[in-house]
């Protein structure tokens, strides 16, 4: 057989198996037997979009649909994308090889803000008009879901609409409304745009009006058609332990960053981490029943022939069933050889017994999140974890043989002093003190403490979300403060770049009045800006000063009363309880998890999980 043009391409790039397909588990079948041609894009490398949740499940739900084909479509990595463009090659799918403009609906997933670029890359290398008004019938329709679609005002004017929530029952409610709009002749993008703006969570950004106060405040935002909500209200799996579940996941070619089968045990988060748009977002907590998790596991493992399996949630040790759920577990995972992974486990709920039973041979490292350095600072955010219980579940994991701790704090918090800084420096000493406290031969050699910070972003749908978001000199001076601060060579100190900070910040709380600065710096080379190596921060600099933006003006603290771009927005939290939360934080007052006292956040009236326990 004689190579394609894409064949030729490929021999020039890194990774190949990125562009190929035909992976195991991956769906075939015969595109011109389906109503309708979705393709699930995801605005990152093959690496990183293999390993999202979203992408394994709503693939599946898609492609069990007789009437539909899903396929994937990612971002190329620079060099495929060079290749591409010299040829004239459009933005393909994995499974048919076919371009994207051949397909009926694209969903992107939108899960963190310096993936935009992306977007805009990707429509740019498929041929399609950025904007949804330059985009008529014959292409395909632009939506969006994810965290970001909370708030993707800075890219609202691309998307059809935008799926709030979670997506397995109204990805095929839009599909099925899709499919009804073409058998009827496709005659107006309008109508079809109509009839799922009526849809729980559909939120199409073209039926409402934004129109801005001289201070460049937001004056109102305004429904234009009769079908648009004033708020539109995000969607929930009522009953997580019914909600689809695939029983089959694709093998990458290559290794991914989760390379293993991944249970979701629960979605959502009792805490309440007065920053954590996450938390907030997928409440209420509801749990998958243990019974069913172990069934999934099982049939995930045979399905991979995967050797490794993790636990996936926001907080996993507040997983009621536990216990149970790890000796089920392994006893597969023993039998078959296979290993147990427990990410985000909780300083104050751990369990050495646990961490024993699963990580028997290999003590791999540990990362705690105390998140702040003080008391003070943690009331503050809401932490809810004590000094205590960081020293005490140290001692614990140096005492149980193991020397490699990573601790992750923030900088940048509101209200944030010097002494707190120091307080972070003072707890990794207070960390390593307590491994010397253990004597000689009791405790293994090499201690290797890693204390990591990144910079605070206030995020929408936070209490946080009138906070200023520290400038990019205060933060290094903050850097500059810990880097003096922590001395002993058994600390390694490592921080988070602030220009990428910055940049997030400003498209987390940002407006419609942003992307012809995102237009310009994807035109100027701008992509993949998570990748410090592809990153341009002076190209986005240059961008905002030639479009006449002012991008310091949205990290600056806002006030209760200013109309937020994600007013018309509901995720179910309302405004009163996030000021209250807001308020507690100024007193340094914390707030119990919803497992102890619920607080009345506003959740309940979706009558699910944690709320009607
Ligand atoms: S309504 Fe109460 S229990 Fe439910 S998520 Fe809010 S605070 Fe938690």
């Amino acid at each position: 057989m004689p190579y394609t043009e894409k064949d030729k391409i490929l021999m020039n790039v890194q990774k190949p198996t990125r562009y190929t397909g035909g992976e195991l588990n991956s769906v075939k079948k015969d595109k011109n037997a389906v109503d309708c041609r979705f393709g699930f894009c995801f605005p990152d490398v093959y690496e990183i979009a293999m390993s999202n949740l979203g992408m394994k499940i709503l693939y599946h739900v898609l492609n069990e649909r007789p009437d539909t084909y899903c396929e994937r479509v990612f971002a190329p990595w620079v060099d495929m994308e060079a290749e591409m463009r010299k040829r004239g090659m459009k933005l393909f799918a994995l499974e048919t090889g076919d371009e994207v403009t051949d397909f009926d609906i694209l969903g992107f997933t939108l899960g963190y803000e310096l993936s935009y670029s992306n977007v805009l890359n990707m429509l740019d290398l498929a041929g399609i008009p950025l904007l949804e008004k330059d985009r008529d019938e014959n292409f395909p329709i632009i939506c969006g879901g994810g965290l970001c679609a909370y708030n993707a005002e800075p890219i609202a004017e691309i998307f059809d609409f935008f799926m709030l929530g979670e997506g397995e029952e109204s990805i095929c409610q839009i599909t099925e409304e899709y499919i009804k709009w073409k058998k009827d002749g496709k005659k107006c993008k309008k109508d079809y745009l109509r009839a799922i703006a009526r849809l729980d969570g559909i939120y199409v950004p073209s039926f409402y009006d934004v129109e801005y106060n001289d201070d460049n405040t937001i004056k109102s935002i305004t429904p234009n058609e009769e079908c648009a909500k004033p708020k539109i209200r995000k969607t929930i799996m009522k009953d997580f332990d019914k909600a689809y579940a695939p029983e089959t996941l694709i093998v990458p070619f290559g290794e991914v960053v989760h390379d293993r089968v991944m249970l979701e045990v629960f979605r959502g988060c009792i805490r309440g981490c007065r920053f954590c748009e996450a938390g907030y977002a997928y409440r209420p907590k509801r749990e998958r029943s243990e019974k069913k998790l172990s069934y999934l596991a099982d049939k995930l493992l045979c399905a991979s022939g995967y050797d490794e399996i993790s636990l996936s949630s926001l907080s996993t040790s507040d997983y009621s069933q536990l216990p149970e759920l790890t000796d089920n577990l392994l006893k597969i995972t023993e039998e078959k050889k296979i290993g147990l992974s427990l990410p985000s486990l909780r300083i104050d709920n751990f369990s050495l017994e646990l961490m024993d039973k699963v990580q028997k041979v290999r003590k791999s490292g540990i990362t705690f999140a105390p998140e702040a350095g003080t008391q003070r600072m943690r009331d503050v955010i809401n932490k809810n974890i004590t000094e205590e219980d960081v020293l005490a579940s140290s001692k614990m994991l140096f005492e149980g043989g193991w020397t490699n701790v990573k601790l992750y704090f923030m900088i940048g918090l509101p209200s944030e002093t010097e002494d707190d800084i120091l307080g972070i420096a003072d707890l990794s000493q207070k960390v390593l003190g307590e491994y010397f406290s253990i004597p000689k031969e009791k405790r293994a050699k090499n201690i290797n403490i890693t204390t990591s910070t990144s910079s605070f972003v206030p995020k929408p749908f936070t209490a946080f979300q009138w906070a200023k978001q520290d400038s990019r000199a205060d933060i290094v001076k903050k850097q500059d403060i810990l880097k003096k601060a922590i001395t002993q060579k058994q600390i390694r100190y490592i921080w988070h770049d602030n220009k990428t900070s910055y940049l997030e910040g400003v498209f987390a709380r940002g407006d419609r009045r942003l992307l012809p600065a995102i237009a310009e710096a994807v035109k100027n080379g701008c992509k993949f800006d998570s990748w410090d190596e592809q990153f341009k921060f002076d190209e986005w600099l240059k961008a905002f000063k030639k479009c006449g933006i002012d991008a310091d003006w949205y990290l600056r603290e806002r006030s209760y009363d200013e109309i937020l771009p994600w007013e018309h927005i509901d995720i179910g939290i309302t405004k009163e309880f996030f000021v209250r939360e807001n308020e507690k934080a100024k007193r340094a007052q914390t707030t119990p998890n919803c497992s102890e006292k619920c607080s009345g956040c506003g959740m309940k009236s979706f009558g699910a999980g944690v709320c009607c326990e």
